[in-house]
């Protein structure tokens, strides 16, 4: 037996008690004739003590110790003269007797605290030691009791986990495949899955009416920041269900995961105390897509706070502004408590909406101060109209009103990002408030002008709204661009974290997507036919939804990146440090599968 207890568990009770630990060294450090040792595991540290007069041996021992050897130490539990309040075994050191060096190590190369000393890479690359750190542990801790309570009480509401095969025939959800070369048959090719949304779709068709899996899904994407080509979902369907039942039963899992992993609960009044729009009971706020755009400029408003979008174009019109008249949408922001900002302030403002990645083309502001309206457009607009603007934003003394003016989606993604922007330099986006929400009725579809396509913006297996039908069949190109999707977002704090939606079960249906979406009859059926197939075999109504687990648990550990809720992640050129991956394979491999080397 390597121990009797861990290295986070001994107490004052304990004392007296003849103990064995196992551990890694933290820390050694020598005072008035005594080796006082730290002994790390995965559960605390425990302070060991070793009187150097006693025992020869012992000390040869504790001399040849290094940091992060691992060792066994037996001893007796004593109550601590300074005791440390900081760790909860720090009223306690063990009294060694005798001490077994399990192993050796290198010195590792960076500190194992919480505030190492190693960068980035260097800990990317020695994973296994970053891992030992206190902030990695405590995140793959949420992480698995995040699985632990999703389970459960997926599992409480009749829900059944079935996995489903990595090696697949392509799933499109939008990104590349990833692929595998089959030796067995040779020129072809496995996908791994994008996600298992055509199989979930199979298992409801086998009347698996409650389906989930906490799945891995990969995508070969060109990484954003914090994008991993493979992550995982919380993957879920549901026969014979509406909208309204998926969401009904989601809010409930997302619920029970606040209350029994965060302990909070949804007191509607103060959570949502900035949101105008009406909520029923208990339910978490539901916003279509179209008013996200209008009063947020996101399909992924974070709702934290207020500072909501206002149209104003119809306040603006015929007074030689060019910029406001010629645009085809005017809006703004009223950022309270700001009519401070100096010139500096706003001109530094104006020069962050003009860079590339916003695009605006100026800024216009209104101070309203306690000497009246000031603003960047006096000279065009009478004070009493630009009180009429002031008012329609809700705007008192002492806010500040930022405008711009431009075509309808990018000017109000732009506020959208401004919002954002203002909200981070205010200080209104507490890491501590949880505003969850959905998202309805996306369109259904994206017209690419590049490759004078539609694309799907969900995925091809979601159903149109029943009342667009019509548009939908029809041949009208900018009816079709019209066509709502039965599809829905769950966003939290300005992040997207779940979207499904009701899923065409009609073979017809299907097939029209498949036109409208470009594919050849042939085609279709070359990728798809197994899916049409199935759904000539009485296939039930049914929906969906799937939420990034990873990013679920960041956000719970309130963090930003994801990296540190996965145990083995890829960097941002999808490389995995550690190990070294992808990687060349040998000449004999290549052949074997078929493949031609062309570097
Ligand atoms: N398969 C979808 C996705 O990965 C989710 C869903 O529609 O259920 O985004």
């Amino acid at each position: 037996m390597y121990r009797t207890h861990t290295c986070g568990e001994l107490r004052i009770d304990n004392a007296g008690q003849r103990v064995e630990l196992a551990g890694w060294i933290q820390r050694i450090r020598k005072m008035g004739g005594m080796s006082f040792v730290d002994l790390r595991d995965r559960y605390g540290i425990t302070q060991l003590v070793i009187d150097d007069s006693k025992d020869p041996a012992l000390n040869d021992i504790v001399g040849r110790l290094g940091r992060e050897y691992v060792v066994k130490a037996t001893g007796t539990v004593a109550e601590r003269s300074s005791k440390n309040s900081r760790i909860p075994t720090g009223d306690i050191e063990i009294r060694i007797e005798s001490l077994t060096i399990l192993n050796a190590s290198e010195t590792p190369p960076f500190t194992i605290e919480d505030d190492t000393d190693g960068g980035e890479e260097l800990r990317a690359k020695y994973r296994y030691i970053d891992l030992r750190r206190n902030p990695l542990k405590k995140a793959l801790e949420l992480r698995h009791k995040m699985a632990q309570e999703t389970r459960n009480y997926l599992d409480s509401i009749g829900f059944i986990e079935i996995e489903t095969p990595v090696l697949i025939k392509s799933t499109p959800e939008g990104a590349r495949d990833f692929v595998v070369p089959s030796r067995m048959n040779p020129g072809e090719f496995y996908a791994l899955p994008q996600s298992p949304q055509q199989l979930k779709q199979l298992l409801m068709v086998a009347g698996y009416d409650r389906y989930f899996q906490i799945v891995r899904c990969f995508r070969d994407e060109d990484l954003r920041a914090d994008r991993q080509p493979e992550f995982t979902q919380i993957d879920c369907e549901m026969s014979f269900v509406e909208r309204e039942d998926i969401l009904t039963t989601f809010e409930g899992m997302i619920k029970t995961l606040f209350k029994n992993i965060l302990g909070i609960g949804f007191d509607q009044d103060k959570k949502f105390k900035y949101h105008k729009a009406p909520l029923s009971e208990g339910v978490f706020p539901r916003i279509s897509y179209q008013d996200a755009m209008k009063y947020y400029g996101s399909d992924k408003p974070d709702i934290r706070f207020g500072m909501e979008i206002a149209d104003i174009k119809d306040l603006t019109a015929g007074q030689n502004f060019a910029p406001f008249d010629s645009a085809e949408y005017v809006g703004g922001i009223c950022v309270k408590g700001a009519a401070e900002y100096t010139r500096k302030q706003t001109d530094e403002l104006t020069e962050w909406v003009k860079r590339p990645q916003i695009g605006a083309k100026g800024l216009v502001y209104i101070k309203v101060t306690s000497e009246g309206i000031k603003s960047s457009v006096d000279k065009f607009y009478s004070a009493e109209q630009l009180e009429k603007i002031a008012e329609r934003m809700g705007a008192g003394k002492g806010d500040l009103l930022l405008f711009l003016a431009g075509p309808w989606k990018r000017t109000l993604e732009a506020l959208g990002t401004l919002r954002i922007e203002m909200g981070n330099r205010l200080g209104l986006r507490k890491s501590d408030e949880y505003a969850p929400l959905w998202i309805y009725d996306f369109p259904l579809l994206e017209w690419d002008d590049e490759t004078g396509r539609f694309y799907a913006m969900h995925h091809p297996f979601t159903s149109p709204k029943p009342e667009d039908l019509d548009k939908f069949f029809g041949a009208d190109r900018d009816r079709i661009a019209e066509v709502s999707a039965n599809a829905y977002d769950f966003v939290l704090n300005g992040t997207e974290i779940g979207g499904g939606s009701i899923r065409i079960h009609d073979q017809k249906i299907q097939e029209r997507m498949f036109e409208v979406l470009g594919f050849s009859k042939e085609e279709a059926e070359y990728r798809f036919g197994f899916i049409m197939n199935a759904f000539s075999y009485g296939a039930p109504p049914h929906g969906g939804i799937a939420f990034g687990f990873d990013r679920f648990c960041a956000l719970f550990g309130g963090q930003e990146s994801i990296r540190d809720f996965i145990a083995f992640p890829k960097n941002n050129s999808g490389r995995d440090m550690m190990m070294d991956a992808p990687s060349k394979i040998d000449e004999g491999q290549m052949k074997e599968l078929f493949l031609r080397s062309t570097i």
